[in-house]
């Protein structure tokens, strides 16, 4: 009964490998999946169970013994055993319980994987460069079977989640965001690439840790840390010219500097800062969707100043100016950010970090939220600021005084730091807060009326551009990208996921709304004359068909 159809159309590729080493070799390996003619012809006779199951059977066991797993760590571990030993059922697994495993894989869970990354270490994945090696770098990388890299994550852990410096553990996170690739947009995992960026860490209790597996010195900083960087982005676009790199979790300081020095180098982008400013426009479309308004007609207050905020800020503004045509700085002049220190004003221009520099305002000094939402009448509040509750009674009360459905993002991770709940924006706005947050709230009903609140989760906009650049072999990924990867993902939510105020569509259509991103993003490219190969007559189907599907082939036998 469970025995594996052939069909037709499966794909037969030859096999280099027989026995025990395809067995071993996660990406070929199909444990009881390899059918009887596979077993006689390829060694594997008496390797595996005589039972030959269906894919489909495998997922219900691997989900049985996830559900048998005491605490999200271990089903973190199981999971990242799966991915060890079988990639196709891996991505099988995931792409077929997508809102279940997601959480685990990556954010909230895979933070504290990273946190305890070298005392559940097992089996290592990608690569790891450190300073000490800087003089190898370039023969390091033929180290790396793959010839065709196309998507590398590369972080140096240094800010990781909301957990801060948790040096080389942060490993975890490449590993993650390259998994959410797969799944998300079909690039093939074996094209995927993974790296630590091991600077060092001031983590103490890490460096002092026994277990600790990077390296224990003090971080790099100034000319040491970029000599390494440096080394790093050349060593790998000298390998791989075509792969788009990936910054992530880098801190604040270095994150803008790097994102600044190597975009129009080679092709990267920074998910903290980009992605996070397309998938916040994208909820904000999707509720001016709702009020019938322009983008340009907001009055845009964000607390919290750092990464996030420029990231989402800067869209903003480019969505502005292609919408209305307004200048640059009218566009940033309809945004307020406050810090730690309140309003972001000229007058503290002397002291303030490069990335707050143009977003600082030309008004009196306003010392907190409540002083700048009475004097600005914002009509979209954002939360970037990691400080719980921030988003108070008396502030969105104040909001909803002059705007009748007030956009409310607090975006702040996990659900412990979120500046307010779904259920005290609805509740202090009668319900008419339009609202998404950075970790998931669930449905309320209120009257009578079913209120869903929206997930701003990057993971809806990052695999869709990235599959996009690498198919067109884009030269550079540009800002327009993430706002035109925006503007389509506003398009896909349905009126029914309007109508109960939900700003974002469900994860289970990923991979539908990926091809429509990486499509919208290849034309621009074309069309800035940035691609790098010739325009295919039909892109939606060559994205189709560049897309990994996580099924067993035949082996050719
Ligand atoms: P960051 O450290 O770069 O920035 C935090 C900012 O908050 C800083 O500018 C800091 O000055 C400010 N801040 C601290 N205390 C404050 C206070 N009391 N009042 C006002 N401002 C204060 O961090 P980041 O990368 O910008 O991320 C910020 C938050 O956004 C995190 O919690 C993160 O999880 C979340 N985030 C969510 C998404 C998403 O939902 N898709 C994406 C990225 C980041």
């Amino acid at each position: 009964m469970n025995q594996p159809v052939e069909h037709p159309s499966t794909p037969v590729l030859p096999v280099a490998k027989r026995g025990l080493d395809l067995i071993r070799d996660p990406l070929l390996n199909k444990g009881t999946g390899f059918t009887e003619r596979e077993r006689a012809a390829l060694g594997l006779r008496g390797l595996v169970p005589p039972q030959v199951v269906s894919i489909d059977s495998q997922v219900n066991r691997v989900m049985e013994n996830f559900h048998r797993q005491h605490g999200d760590l271990d089903r973190y571990t199981y999971l990242e055993g799966l991915h060890d030993r079988n990639e196709t059922l891996y991505y099988r697994v995931l792409l077929s319980h997508i809102n279940e495993l997601t959480p685990i894989i990556y954010t909230p869970v895979v933070g504290q994987a990273c946190s305890q990354f070298s005392t559940i270490y097992r089996r290592t994945r990608g690569m790891y460069f450190s300073a000490d090696d800087v003089a190898y770098f370039a023969e390091m990388v033929s180290n790396w079977p793959e010839d065709n890299v196309e998507v590398i994550v590369v972080t140096d852990g240094s800010r990781i989640l909301g957990l801060g410096d948790l040096g080389a553990n942060g490993m975890g996170i490449p590993i993650g965001k390259l998994s959410l690739y797969v799944v998300g947009a079909g690039l093939d995992p074996q094209r995927t690439l993974p790296i630590m960026l091991d600077m060092g860490t001031n983590n103490a209790a890490l460096r002092d840790d026994p277990l600790y597996l990077g390296r224990r010195i003090p971080r790099l900083t100034g000319p040491a840390y970029d000599t390494v960087v440096e080394a790093f982005v050349r060593a790998v676009h000298a390998r791989w010219p075509h792969a788009l790199i990936q910054f992530e979790d880098f801190s604040n300081d270095q994150a803008f500097q790097l994102l600044e020095r190597y975009r129009r180098q080679v092709l990267c982008f920074n998910d903290d800062i980009q992605g996070t400013g397309a998938v916040t426009l994208a909820g904000i479309l999707s509720a001016l969707r709702i009020t019938g308004q322009t983008l340009s007609e907001q009055r845009i207050v964000f607390l919290g100043a750092g990464a996030a905020a420029r990231g989402i800020a800067d869209t903003i503004v480019a969505g502005m100016m292609a919408e209305s045509g307004i200048s640059l700085d009218a566009a940033r002049r309809q945004i307020w950010t406050l810090d730690s220190q309140g309003l972001v004003t000229l007058d503290r221009l002397d002291s303030l970090s490069e990335h707050k520099r143009p977003f600082a305002q030309n008004s009196p000094p306003l010392p907190d939220l409540l002083a700048v939402t009475q004097a600005v009448r914002p009509t979209v509040l954002i939360g970037v600021s990691g400080q719980p509750g921030s988003f108070s009674e008396t502030v969105i009360r104040a909001m909803h005084g002059h705007c009748e459905r007030p956009i409310l993002f607090p975006l702040s991770n996990p659900t412990s730091k979120s500046e307010c709940t779904a259920e005290q924006a609805y509740e202090w706005t009668h319900g008419a807060a339009l609202f998404a947050s950075g970790s998931p709230f669930p449905p309320i009903t209120r009257g009578g009326h079913l209120l869903v609140p929206g997930q701003c989760n990057n993971m809806y906009i990052f695999p869709g551009v990235g599959q996009g650049v690498v198919s067109c072999r884009a030269s550079k990924v540009t800002d327009t990208m993430f706002y035109v990867a925006a503007r389509t993902l506003a398009g896909l939510v349905g009126e029914d996921s309007l109508t109960v105020g939900r700003l974002y569509p469900d994860l289970t259509l990923i991979r539908e709304i990926s091809v429509q991103i990486a499509v919208a993003v290849c034309e621009l490219a074309f069309a800035d004359g940035l691609a790098g190969i010739e325009r295919p007559a039909d892109l939606e189907t060559f994205i189709r068909k560049r897309m990994f599907v996580p099924d067993y082939v035949s082996y050719a036998v």
